[in-house]
C-alpha cells in the first residue's frame, strides 16, 4: 500500500484580550490569544498544512486566503473538515497524526485528550490515531517569552481504499 508523509507548521503572535481555542477547546483562562484573520487555531493550520503536504496539494494560504473577507474569525475545524473532504475525494486514508504545541501558557496538556478526540471526529478516525504533545519554551525563545504559539504536526496517508 502506498503511503505519503506530509508536515506542517504554523506560528501565531499572542496577544491581549484574544481568545485562544485549539482544536475546537477554548482556553477561558487564558490571559493572551492568537492575532489572526482567523481564529488562529495554530494546531489545526499546522494540521491542515501537512494533510496538504502529503497531498502535494500546496499549503493552507492558497486554499484559505488570509486576506479574503470569508475567512476572517473562520472556524479552523470547519477548514479542517474542508481539507479532509478534498482529501478523500482523492482516495486518502489518515494513518496517523502527531502533533506538537510549543507555548509558555497555558498548560495545554490536560485538554490533550479532548483535542484529539475533537480532531479525530472532524477526521473520522479514532482517537488513538491522533496524538497531540505540549511543550514549554522553557524561556527561549519568542514562545519562551510568551509572544506566540506555534504547532507542528506530521501526518502519514495511505492511499487506495482500505474502508
Ligand atoms: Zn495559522
Amino acid at each position: 500500500m502506498p503511503f505519503r508523509i506530509g508536515q506542517g507548521y504554523d506560528r501565531h503572535p499572542l496577544i491581549n484580550n484574544r481568545p485562544l481555542t485549539l482544536a475546537g477547546v477554548l482556553f477561558p483562562q487564558s490571559p493572551v490569544g492568537p492575532k489572526a484573520h482567523s481564529d488562529g487555531d495554530a494546531l489545526v493550520h499546522a494540521l491542515i498544512d501537512a494533510l496538504l503536504g502529503a497531498a502535494a496539494l500546496g499549503d493552507i494560504g492558497q486554499h484559505y486566503s488570509d486576506t479574503d473577507p470569508k475567512y476572517e474569525n473562520a472556524n479552523s475545524m470547519d477548514l479542517l473538515a474542508q481539507t479532509w473532504n478534498l482529501l478523500q475525494n482523492q482516495n486518502y486514508n489518515l494513518v496517523n497524526a502527531d502533533c506538537t504545541i510549543i507555548t509558555e501558557q497555558p498548560k495545554i496538556a490536560p485538554a490533550a485528550s479532548k483535542m484529539r478526540e475533537n480532531l479525530a471526529q472532524v477526521l473520522g478516525v479514532e482517537p488513538n490515531q491522533i496524538s497531540v504533545k505540549a511543550t514549554r519554551g522553557e524561556g527561549l525563545g519568542p514562545e519562551g517569552r510568551g509572544e506566540c504559539i506555534t504547532a507542528m504536526a506530521t501526518v502519514l496517508l495511505s492511499t487506495g481504499k482500505t474502508r
